[in-house]
This record gives structure tokens, C-alpha cells and sequence, in this order.
């Protein structure tokens, strides 16, 4: 039975969305209580206390009332707005892919600390470090952390370590070697392995400085993409954007020196 109850929690915004009635339907991703949604009753009227603290992204202490399914945010403070992440164009999309993949990974009401964690994290490093790679290395530790960690050191056919050019099946969950492979698949070059192991080992920290080709960084793109769609069985809405961006970025990079600092 549902029972109504009254709690305050700590959350992060992961998508706000415009309600009948002028209220904002909100996903939060709750320290405490993972993921859910809950209604702000009349959030976008001029007037609302509620409406200036619901933005994307923000990190907030709200107080819940009601029974679950049926929630709603009933008063709330913010503990920190991540502005930064809404002003820039860049920012708002790796941001909006990061929290996406939250929402979309993470089933509703399993509290993770160590995920919350990493969002908060990931939210505070875009805008002082590479965006691209700090959203990719955030996205492939929040993949692994999801149980789908990729094996890029042996063929996951054979066993073979990996010492060549291999391709990545997205079924299998990581590397098929050059002999094993029977059907055309994305390439995962070795540079592509090193770089994985950097950034899912990555120490948010104290983070090593690292140049990164951007060849390789595409790989890696698309091949989370691709793994993310596979295992969603549907892509990322924010990607469609983050795309356009990577393609006009490496073109720019091309033009200078063709690397990327991280
Ligand atoms: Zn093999």
C-alpha cells in the first residue's frame, strides 16, 4: 500500500519539463532515493519560489510530499545551480547527454551515492576542462558502472589480447580480434584501447592532462553511441546534437593541430 508521506531530500534536476496548469514536471535523481519524478505545482507562474530553483542540471534540497507515483515538490532551495552548464551551448549538450543517460540507465528508485556522485562531478568539470572529454570519460564510467562494462584488452570471442586493430560488437559488450571477426564492425584501433583505459580510470581529483587524436576520440564516441542504442534499444534524444558538435569540432581541430587536450 502507498502510504502519503513528507520527506526532504537532496537531488540533482536531470530534465524539467512544462506541466498543465502551469506546474513543471521534474525527473531527480535523489541521493537517498534514486531516481523519480515528481509534479511542482504551479512552478512557472511569475510569481513561483519553486520555478526559479527547478532548472536542469541544478543540484537542489526539496521537500516531498505525497505517495509514491504521485509526488510533489513542495518547497525547495538550491545547492548548487551549475549555470554555467545552461549559458554555453557546448556545456548544455554534454551536460543534457550525461544527465540523459542517468535518467535513461538508472531504474526509478535505486539510490546510487557513488553514480550521484560521479554527476556531480562530471557537472562540475565540463566547464573547466575539455567538455568533449570529460563527457566521455564520464559516459564510459557510467556505462561500466551500469553493468555493462566493455572488455577492450582481449577478444571477447577468443581470448586473445589485443594487439592489432580490432572492431567493437556492441552484443558482445567489447572487442572482436582481426581472426575472430566474421562481419564488417566499428574499428577499435590500439590507440583506442589506451585511451579507454585512461578514461575509465580516470581520477576526477587530480586528472592527468592528456592529448587525444581525434580520430580516436570519434571512435570512442560513436561507439558509446552505438553501445548506449543497443542497449536502450533506442538512441539519446541530446545526441543528435552532440554529434553535430563533435563533427564541427573535429573539423576545427583538424584545422590547428589535430589533437585535443583533456
Ligand atoms: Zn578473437
Amino acid at each position: 500500500m502507498n502510504m502519503a508521506r513528507q520527506y526532504v531530500t537532496e537531488a540533482i534536476l536531470l530534465a524539467v519539463r512544462d506541466s498543465a496548469h502551469a506546474d513543471r514536471m521534474v525527473t531527480l535523481f535523489s541521493r537517498e532515493h534514486g531516481k523519480f519524478q515528481a509534479i511542482a505545482h504551479g512552478a512557472r507562474q511569475p510569481k513561483s519560489r519553486l520555478g526559479g530553483c527547478l532548472q536542469p542540471f541544478a543540484s537542489i534540497r526539496a521537500a516531498i510530499a505525497g505517495t509514491t507515483g504521485v509526488e510533489t515538490i513542495t518547497q525547495c532551495e538550491i545547492i548548487n545551480s551549475f549555470r554555467e552548464l545552461r549559458d554555453d551551448i557546448t556545456l548544455l549538450s554534454y551536460a543534457a547527454f550525461l544527465s540523459e543517460l542517468v535518467s535513461e540507465l538508472w531504474p526509478e528508485r535505486q539510490p546510487d551515492e557513488f553514480v550521484y556522485d560521479m554527476l556531480l562531478t562530471a557537472y562540475h568539470t565540463l566547464p573547466h576542462r575539455n567538455p568533449r572529454i570529460t563527457a566521455l570519460a564520464s559516459g564510459w564510467q557510467l556505462v561500466a558502472l551500469a553493468g555493462f562494462h566493455p572488455e577492450y584488452s582481449v577478444c571477447v570471442n577468443c581470448g586473445r589480447a589485443l594487439d592489432q586493430s580490432a572492431g567493437f560488437s556492441c552484443d558482445q559488450g567489447g572487442c572482436i580480434c582481426h581472426y575472430c571477426q566474421q562481419e564488417p564492425l566499428p574499428e577499435f584501433g590500439l590507440p583506442a584501447g589506451e585511451l579507454m583505459d585512461k578514461l575509465l580510470k580516470l581520477d576526477w581529483q587530480q586528472p592527468d592532462s592528456f592529448s587525444v587524436n581525434s580520430r580516436t576520440l570519434l571512435q570512442l564516441e560513436n561507439i558509446l553511441y552505438s553501445y548506449l542504442e543497443y542497449h536502450l534499444g533506442k538512441p539519446l534524444k541530446s545526441l543528435s546534437f552532440i554529434k553535430q558538435l563533435a563533427r564541427s569540432s573535429v573539423m576545427d581541430k583538424a584545422s590547428q593541430s589535430g589533437d585535443n587536450k583533456g
